[in-house]
C-alpha cells in the first residue's frame, strides 16, 4: 500500500479547496438542471430538513439572498455544512438524479448562496419579541452556535460561554481548512451576535457546583461542549505522541506554529486520522494512516477514503501501534506496529483481529499523532449530569437528572450514530424549540 509520494508545496496547499465555489454561470446550470421534486428525497435527507428544491428554484431565478434565507431558516450554519457535509451520504446520495445522470451539486449551490448573502454582509433574520427570559448556552460549536440563533429569534436573551479564545467549536479549531476556512465559522458566530447575543469567550463551566448555581441564575441551560481531546495511547514512548486534534488546530489557528515535520504517523482511521493526515501532508510531510484492522472496518465516510488516497496518504493496514522508537537523543524515528491479522466476526458483524505472528515493521517517521476519538465524560467531568455511556443522557434533549432547566445537544448527547456538524446544528435547533416549550410553560 506505500508508494514514494514526492513532498508536496506547502503554500501551494494552504489555500486550496475540496469543494472550490461555483460561478454565477455554473450555478445557474446545475440549478436549472434540478427537476424540483414533490416530496423532495433530498429534503427528507438533509438532517435539518432544508427545502432543497425552494432554494434551487431561487437561484435559477436569481434570487440569492432568498436562496440563502432559505437555507438558513432550517440550518443556521447553513454556510458551513454546505461545505463540510458528506453530501454524498446525505442530499446528493438521495437525489433522484443519481438513477440517470450524476446528483445535482447541491452542498455548491448552497455554498454559493449563503456565500452571497455573507459577501453582502445582509443579515437574515431579526431577533423575536423579548420574553425576558434568559438562556445561558454552554460551547459555542454547532450545537451552540443554532441553539442560541434559534433561542434569540424566540425573543429570549442568551449568552453563550465559550472556555476558548474563539467561538466556533471544531468548525473553528477541528475542520481541516482545505474544507472550512475559519473565516467561515467566525462569520457564523458575528450572525449569532447579531442577533444580540453576548458571546463570552475565554469562559468556562468548571464543574457540578457550578452548573447547579449557573441554573439558577438563568431559566434555561444549554449543555454543547462536544467531547474531549484525544486519549492518550498506552505504549512504550507514547509520551512522544502528540494529539491530533491539537496538531489540526495548531495548524489552523496558530500563525507561529513551528513544527516541520517530514515524515508523519498517523494512528487511528477516523475522519480526526484522515483529517490530522491531511493537515500533515499540508505542511508538505508524507503521511501514512496506520489502523490494526482493514478498509472496511474504518469509520472514516468513504468520499474522505478516497480523498484521502488521491492526496497521496498513505495507509497501513492491520498494524497495531505497539512501540513510538526513538533515537539516543530521543527524537522520533519510527512507530513500531505489530502485524495483524483478520479472524472470524464477533457478534457487531465487526472482523475481529489478532497478531498475526509475523515479524513487526517499523514506520520510519520523525512524528506521530493519536486521532483514536475524542474523550467522553465521566462522573468527575460530566457536571454532575446524568450519562449514558459517557455522554450526556437527555430525553428530548432535557437532561435527564434533578435540574430541570438544563438541556443538552450535539456531540456531548450523541450515543448512536456518526457525529456530524448537521446533526448538531438540527439538535440545537430542536433543543431551542424545547427550551421555548419549557419557558413558556408548556
Ligand atoms: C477533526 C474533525 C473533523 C471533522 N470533520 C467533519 C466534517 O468534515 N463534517 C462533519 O459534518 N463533521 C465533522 N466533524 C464532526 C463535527 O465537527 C462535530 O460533530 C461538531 O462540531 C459537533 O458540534 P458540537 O457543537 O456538539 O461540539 P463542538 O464543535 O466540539 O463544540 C463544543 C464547544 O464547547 C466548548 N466547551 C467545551 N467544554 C466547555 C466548558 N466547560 N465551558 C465552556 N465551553 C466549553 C468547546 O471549546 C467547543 O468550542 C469533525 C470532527 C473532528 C474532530
Ligand atoms: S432530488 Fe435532486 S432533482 Fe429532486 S429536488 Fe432534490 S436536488 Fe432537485
Amino acid at each position: 500500500m506505500t508508494s514514494n509520494v514526492a513532498h508536496l508545496p506547502f503554500p501551494a496547499l494552504r489555500d486550496a479547496q475540496i469543494h472550490p465555489p461555483m460561478s454565477e454561470s455554473d450555478a445557474q446550470f446545475e440549478a436549472n438542471r434540478c427537476l424540483y421534486c414533490a416530496d423532495a428525497p433530498c429534503m427528507q435527507a438533509c438532517p435539518t430538513h432544508i427545502d432543497i428544491p425552494e432554494f434551487i428554484k431561487k437561484i435559477g431565478s436569481g434570487n440569492l439572498t432568498g436562496a440563502a434565507k432559505t437555507i438558513l431558516k432550517s440550518n443556521f450554519l447553513g454556510g458551513t455544512c454546505a461545505r463540510v457535509c458528506p453530501v454524498e451520504e446525505l442530499c446528493e446520495g438521495a437525489c433522484v438524479l443519481n438513477k440517470t445522470e450524476r446528483p445535482i451539486s447541491i452542498g455548491r449551490l448552497q455554498r454559493h448562496a449563503t456565500d452571497h448573502l455573507a459577501s453582502k454582509g445582509v443579515q437574515p433574520f431579526e431577533p423575536g419579541e423579548p420574553t425576558q427570559k434568559k438562556v445561558l448556552v454552554v460551547g459555542s460549536g454547532p450545537a451552540g452556535l443554532s441553539a442560541a440563533a434559534h433561542l434569540a429569534q424566540l425573543g429570549h436573551e442568551v449568552e453563550i460561554w465559550e472556555r476558548k479564545e474563539l467561538a466556533g467549536g471544531l468548525s473553528t479549531y477541528g475542520i481541516i481548512t482545505l474544507r472550512e476556512p475559519i473565516e467561515v465559522a467566525q462569520h457564523e458566530v458575528e450572525m449569532v451576535k447579531a442577533l444580540g447575543v453576548k458571546v463570552h469567550t475565554n469562559t468556562e463551566l468548571r464543574d457540578s457546583n457550578h452548573l447547579r448555581e449557573l441554573a439558577e441564575q438563568y431559566d434555561a441551560v444549554f449543555i454543547g461542549t462536544g467531547l474531549g481531546g484525544v486519549p492518550q495511547l498506552e505504549i512504550p514512548g507514547g509520551e512522544k505522541i502528540v494529539d491530533g486534534l491539537e496538531f489540526i488546530s495548531e495548524f489552523k489557528t496558530n500563525p507561529e506554529f513551528a513544527l516541520e515535520p517530514q515524515r508523519v504517523a498517523i494512528i487511528g482511521a477516523g475522519n480526526t486520522a484522515i483529517d490530522a493526515a491531511t493537515t500533515a501532508r499540508q505542511m508538505g510531510a508524507q503521511a501514512t494512516v496506520v489502523y490494526r484492522r482493514t478498509p472496511a472496518e474504518m469509520t472514516a465516510f468513504d468520499a474522505e477514503y478516497e480523498f484521502a488516497t488521491n492526496f497521496g496518504i498513505e495507509f497501513q493496514f492491520l498494524a497495531n501501534p505497539a512501540e513510538v522508537v526513538t533515537d539516543d537523543k530521543g527524537n522520533v524515528t519510527g512507530l513500531r506496529c505489530t502485524r495483524m491479522k483478520t479472524v472470524e466476526a464477533g457478534a457487531d458483524g465487526r472482523a475481529g483481529v489478532q497478531p498475526s505472528g509475523e515479524e513487526d515493521i517499523i514506520i520510519p517517521c520523525d512524528l506521530v499523532l493519536s486521532a483514536i476519538g475524542q474523550v467522553k465524560y465521566d462522573d468527575e467531568t460530566g457536571f454532575g449530569l446524568n450519562l449514558e455511556r459517557g455522554y450526556f443522557a437527555t430525553s428530548d434533549f432535557a437532561s435527564s437528572g434533578p435540574l430541570s432547566n438544563v438541556f443538552a445537544g450535539g456531540d456531548a448527547i450523541r450515543t448512536r450514530g456518526d457525529a456530524s456538524t448537521v446533526m448538531a446544528v438540527q439538535d440545537g435547533k430542536l433543543a431551542a424549540e424545547q427550551i421555548h416549550q419549557y419557558l413558556e410553560g408548556k
